[in-house]
């Protein structure tokens, strides 16, 4: 299989914070160990609006303009670099926005997601260790093509789309703060909100041997959360979570606890519902102002309650494709919209103001028109 591979390729950029545009660049090359892909579908993060914002300038997100944003994407393997034996020109790949250094202690142990050589990629003329955060520190995937380590990719399977496959980073960082916390079999694991890593955490969940699934939040995600399988939906608008996950539990508290809102209370709510010895999963973003992040220190002592922080999605890729492959996570009911790469900004509108119901949006470089994706 060969493909016919252009000298230049329609990508969107960000110019300057709070500015878009579409524009030609050069198809890069892909390296030795790396692999050119062409980018079928590409799904827009909660963190891709930050960016575009500017929120992300602290941890230098993007480190130069104009910066090719997007990592949560599948696409097509179309040349190979020098010594690939991984992968062959054909195959269908969903890829991850980290690729540790390989080599530091971290790595070595499977934590590539916390890479000690972060950032070390060579862009600014020092020393590439080989860590790559695409889309966030290198170039992304809001493009028709782009180049990826090898190590950076995990084949799709047949059955599952490269739209859903899209969600495989969304999963992703679901399933490692799932794993982090652990599943109690048969136990009731708690998650709070609705939106779409919190509604994978819960099918993850459920997949995992969890009894029963506890889904706090509120309004019409909740209605989604309902029909996408939660045993039991907490408004908390209108009952005390704390409270009634308490008398639903005979007192004792839920097994884990996995924390997708990032509302700022919920870290608190989470360690008073959680059982003693129960384990807290964070795996939404919270404001930087740990004053707003209150924890009831002393009960974590005291019920030796377990809280892990949980950082992207190292080593959960292949699980997480089986799930969307097997039914457990319901890809296609998580994708509310498609747009073309050149309607990029008007997909982040839809997405970052929840136009429309929106839940996931994802781009299609190849394909025309935006459309409604989802049966209802
Ligand atoms: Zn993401
Ligand atoms: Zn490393």
């Amino acid at each position: 299989m060969k493909f016919e591979i252009p000298e230049k390729m329609k990508a969107v950029v960000l110019e300057e914070y709070g500015k878009l545009g579409v524009t030609e660049l050069p198809v890069p090359q892909p390296g030795p160990g790396e692999v050119l892909c062409k980018i079928k579908a590409v799904a827009i993060c909660g963190s891709d609006p930050k960016m575009i914002d500017g929120h992300y300038a602290d941890v230098h997100w993007p480190p130069y303009f104009p910066f090719v944003m997007g990592h949560e994407w599948a696409g097509q393997v179309v040349a190979l670099g020098e010594g690939v034996t991984e992968f062959k020109v054909g195959d269908r790949v969903a890829g991850e926005a980290h690729k540790g250094c390989g080599n530091c202690a971290n790595c070595m142990s499977g934590h590539y997601t916390v890479c000690l050589n972060y950032g070390k990629d060579g862009h600014d003329g020092g020393a590439d260790k080989g860590h790559r955060h695409y889309g966030f520190y290198w170039q992304g995937a809001n493009a028709e093509y782009n180049a990826y380590k090898v190590a950076a990719l995990t084949l799709i399977p047949d059955n599952v789309s490269y739209e859903e496959a899209s969600l495989c980073d969304t999963a992703g960082v679901a399933l490692h703060g799932v794993e982090l916390a652990g599943v109690t079999p048969g136990g009731t694991t708690v998650v709070f909100g609705p939106g779409p890593i919190g509604l994978c955490a819960m099918q993850e969940a459920k997949a995992m041997g969890a009894g029963r699934v506890i889904m706090i939040g509120r309004g019409r995600k909740l209605e989604i959360a309902r029909k996408m399988g939660a045993d039991i939906c907490i408004d908390f608008e209108k009952e005390d979570p704390v409270a009634r996950v308490l008398e639903l539990t005979g007192g004792v508290g839920a097994d884990e606890v996995m924390e997708c809102s990032g509302a700022n209370d919920s870290p608190a709510k989470a360690c008073q519902l959680v059982k003693k010895t129960g384990a807290v999963a964070l795996i939404a973003n919270y404001r930087d102002d740990l004053e707003q992040v209150p924890l009831p220190l002393n009960k974590i002592v005291f019920n030796e309650i377990k809280i892990y922080g949980s950082k992207a999605n190292p080593g959960v890729s292949r699980a997480v494709l089986k799930f969307l492959s097997d039914g457990s996570i319901n890809g296609k009911g998580l994708i509310t919209h498609t747009f073309p790469l050149d309607q990029y900004e008007a997909a982040v509108d839809v997405f970052q103001n929840r136009r429309d119901n929106c839940m996931k949006v994802v781009i299609t470089p190849e394909a025309g028109e935006p459309g409604r994706f989802v049966e209802d």
